[in-house]
């Protein structure tokens, strides 16, 4: 009946609307609101083709490349909600602050706990990787991170810094390439432009 329908319709809303709670977005920026015409050096056909989210079963990965303000977090963001909205369950958080979380969780004895806990989200939104560089511990717990999800679930990454440049926030060379085998062996990279949207508005 169409009363059934609209229950079922609003269950599944209800879900939709859990989901992108449960992610912790900043800001609810969606592809729809992305202005691509002011973006056209960037991939928007790839963009639009990640938005279907057949990346999270292929436990592939994106990384997003741009300097500041063209549109990274935006875009991360949208392919977040678009996963939400598929019912996937997704995280958003930077680098910097799931660092300093696991990093307390292995001073509170709790480490495997938490790598649990993230690795039930389908995908994982890593903002501004590059920032902020780490200390040896907080390099080596991310890369524990990165390691336990390979293959398994997918990483959304945003960064100012071309792969080249990892090794400066990683410190040690061997450790960066690793990281860098792994992300990159399944993934999606998308460069966003040099123009700085906030600039030229
Ligand atoms: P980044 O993460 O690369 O530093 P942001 O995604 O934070 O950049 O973008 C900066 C601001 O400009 C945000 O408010 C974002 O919504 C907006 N913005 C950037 N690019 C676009 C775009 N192409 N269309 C619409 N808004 C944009
Ligand atoms: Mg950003």
């Amino acid at each position: 009946s169409e009363l059934a329908h609209l229950e079922v319709t609003q269950r599944r809303e209800r879900r939709i609307q859990r989901r992108i709670k449960e992610a912790h977005f900043p800001a609810l920026k969606t592809l729809d609101s992305f202005d691509f015409a002011s973006q056209p050096g960037l991939d928007r056909d790839g963009v639009l083709e990640l938005a279907q989210c057949a990346f999270i079963e292929e436990k592939s990965n994106v990384v997003l490349i741009g300097p500041i303000g063209t549109g990274k977090t935006h875009l991360a963001i949208g392919l977040g909600i678009a996963c939400c909205q598929r019912e996937r369950r997704v995280l958003f958080t930077t680098a910097a602050e799931l660092t300093n979380a696991l990093s307390e969780a292995k001073q509170a004895a709790r480490l495997s706990r938490k790598l649990e806990g993230l690795a039930r989200f389908d995908v994982v939104l890593l903002d501004e990787l590059g920032y902020v560089p780490f200390d040896k511990l907080g390099a080596d717990l991310l890369f524990g991170f990165i390691t336990k999800v390979y293959e398994k679930r997918s990483l959304i990454i945003t960064t100012n810094l071309s792969f080249g440049e990892w090794v400066t926030v990683f410190g040690d060379p061997k450790m960066t390439t690793a990281l860098l085998d792994r992300i990159t062996h399944h993934c999606e990279i998308l460069e966003t432009g040099n123009d700085s949207y906030r600039f030229k508005q």
